[in-house]
Parts: C-alpha cells; structure tokens; sequence
C-alpha cells in the first residue's frame, strides 16, 4: 500500500489536543500570545485579502465560512450560530478551521476552532480593550454569562488589569456556573441579580448574551459618560444586544466595516454613519479614547483575520510537541499524474 509522503500529511489538532495545549502553554498565557498574533496581523491590515464572511441563514441559526490570505498562507474557519442549541444540550457555537499554503495550496493545519473561537473572541476583545478603556479600569460587568464568558473575564484580567467581575445571566444557573469556574483564578467575582446591578461601578461593559433577535440588553440610561462597552453578541443580522441610543452617543469602533454594518448593533444605524476602524487605531493613524467622558463601543462581529492569527499561533503551537496527529486527508500519489494507479493499487 502506498504509504502518503510527510508533505501530504496534514497536521490535526483534535478537541482533546487543543485542551491539552492550554494546559501546557497556560491559558492566559495563550491569550496574550494569539492577542499579540491578532494585534501585529492587525498592524499590517493592507496584505490581507478581506470580504465579510459568507452565511448560510436558516430559521434555526446560521452557518458561516470566513476566509482570508496574506499571499502567503491563507485560512478559513466554518463556524455555526444556533442560540436555541443549548436547550437542546448542545453549543451555540462550534467551529473547525484550516490554514493552507499559497504557494502549494496544500492545507498545513486542520483544527477544532470550538475553544480557539473563544480564546480568539477573548483575545481580540481585550487588545481593543487595551486601546480603548478608560485608563484604570478594574471593574468589568460581564452580562451573558454562558460559554464564552469566563475566557472574556480571564482574557481582561491578563491585558487590562481587570480585578473584579459583575456577573449576570437571565439564567441564574449560568451565571452560578461562570462563577464556580472562575473561583480561583484571581478575580473578584460578584454575582448580580440583574444587568442594572451589574454594571455598577464598572469601568468596562462586556455584553455576550445570544437569542436570535434584536434585544435590549442594555438601555441608554444605563451606560453613563465614559464607559467602554465591549458588545459581542450582535453578531448576525436581526441579532443585536444595544438599544440604538447608546449608538448615537458613542464612537464605534470595529474590525471590518463592510460586515459590521450587515451584522454588527450598527445595523441599527444609516449605513454611512460613522465607524472607526481598530487597524487604525493600532497603527496610531486614528486616535482611540481621547477623553475620560467618551463612550467608547467595540460592536465586535469577529473577522476572519483574527481566527487566521489564531490558527498561525496554533500552528506554531504544536512544532515539537505530541499536540496533534497527522492526518491522511490529501491524494497524493507518487507520480501527481497517476491518481488513478494509486487508487488501483490499494487494492
Ligand atoms: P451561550 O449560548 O453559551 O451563552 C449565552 C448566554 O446569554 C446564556 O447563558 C443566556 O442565558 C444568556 N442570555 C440570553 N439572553 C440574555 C439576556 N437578555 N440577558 C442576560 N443574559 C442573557 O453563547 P456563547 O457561546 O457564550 O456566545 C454568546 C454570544 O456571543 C452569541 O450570540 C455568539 O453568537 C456571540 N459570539 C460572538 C463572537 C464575536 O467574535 N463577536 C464570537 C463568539 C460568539
């Protein structure tokens, strides 16, 4: 039997590996390595290829591929959104991805992008946080407190210097949950009994709550001068957390504006309304929190760029470790013409 070359093989970080990796490497320690990935693939935006993801919707959530390419490697995740998932006892969102090389076109990392996903969405959410919040900043109210929550709270505590947590969650079970998970890990961790009580105090507003509709997680008297919200869970057309008030009074900032106004809270807007774009704010082109009384709104969407960044971490991740297995997933018969021999001769 023919035996596939070690240039066919592909290298696939499973479920299990990609947890044995956080232990390994440390998971805020992971989180500051893909956000220093995201924030230098960032700081050279003008290489990418970019187009907003492309969505399969369905009354029960939707289905997305969001691919992109330096030119030199190019990635794609396929990632899912079914809020009504987890009463069926299943994830919101799940998610696989795959790096290639440009010059062969042969895939060089095949990856579970379930917990990647949320270690991206944490690290991505904090480096603009870095930017953006208001300076001291060691309160955060994390409302929506369900999968991605904890790697939200951890990732800004790393690279904010976040000390306390305001918990809150519809379901007074998940938020019992972030809360056990997060006992330990350096935070004060208060639990709320509503999004008005946890937004006291706080500094930064992390909403991340998923239903397939236009909520209102937050009012306009609930955000006051100089807060930086850090919204992730609009992320999908009919699918936003803010009232468009709090629009009005704050300066936006996302990742790629051609998708943010087909997905983001911004939806709620008149298309040419004005956003800033988080590559030039890191590039130093535009300036990000020019006072202590701006409102400052991160209407995260995630962008295929971050998951490209996160894969390349991955990639390098797992160079001499037992992290992964080789996969056998690409034909690859010793004369490149001969496919068909080579399907003979496994006989
Ligand atoms: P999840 O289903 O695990 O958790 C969502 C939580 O929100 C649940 O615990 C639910 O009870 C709570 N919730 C719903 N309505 C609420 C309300 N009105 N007030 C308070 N809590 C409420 O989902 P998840 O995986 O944590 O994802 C959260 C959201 O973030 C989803 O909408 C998802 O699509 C989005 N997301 C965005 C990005 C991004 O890059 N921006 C990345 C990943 C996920």
């Amino acid at each position: 039997m023919t035996q596939p070359s070690d240039k066919a093989l592909v290298p696939f970080v499973s479920v299990d590996h990609m947890m044995q990796l956080i232990h390994h490497v440390g998971l805020e320690e992971m989180i500051l390595g893909i956000a220093s990935e995201i924030e230098a693939d960032f700081k050279r935006w003008e290489s990418f290829d970019k187009t907003p993801r492309v969505p399969a919707h369905s009354p029960h959530g939707v289905i997305e591929l969001m691919p992109t390419s330096d030119g030199e490697a190019y990635g794609f995740k396929y990632v899912n959104g079914h809020p009504k998932n987890t009463s069926e006892g299943l994830q919101t969102v799940t998610a696989f991805g795959l790096l290639a090389d440009v010059y062969t076109g042969y895939p060089t990392l095949l990856t579970e992008m379930t917990i990647l996903t949320a270690l991206r969405t944490a690290a991505t959410s904090a480096l603009v946080g870095k930017y953006l919040m208001p300076k001291g900043s060691k309160v955060m109210a994390m409302i929506g407190n369900g999968a991605q929550s904890e790697f939200q709270c951890l990732a800004f505590k790393a690279m904010c210097g976040i000390e306390t947590v305001r918990l809150y969650d519809i379901d007074p079970a998940a938020t019992a949950k972030c809360a056990a998970n997060l006992a330990g890990k350096g935070l004060t961790v208060v639990t709320c009994k509503s999004g008005e009580e946890a937004i006291e105090g706080a500094d930064i507003i992390t909403t991340c709550t998923a239903d397939k509709k236009n909520a209102t997680i937050l009012t306009d008297n609930m955000v006051g001068p100089g807060v930086h919200i850090n919204a992730i869970g609009g992320d999908c057309p009919g699918k936003t957390e803010l009232h468009a008030d709090i629009l009005r009074r704050s300066d936006i900032f996302v990742e790629y504006p051609e998708q943010t106004r087909i997905e983001g809270e911004i939806q709620a807007l008149e298309d040419d309304h004005p956003v800033i774009e988080m590559w030039q704010v890191m590039t130093g082109q535009v300036a990000g929190r020019r006072d202590d009384r701006q409102i400052t709104l991160f209407d995260s969407v995630g962008f295929a760029i971050e998951d490209f960044s996160a894969l390349r971490f991955i990639k390098r991740a797992i160079e001499g470790t037992e992290y992964f297995e080789p996969l056998d997933m690409l034909a690859d018969p010793d004369d490149p013409r001969d496919l068909f021999g080579m399907v003979q001769r496994a006989k």
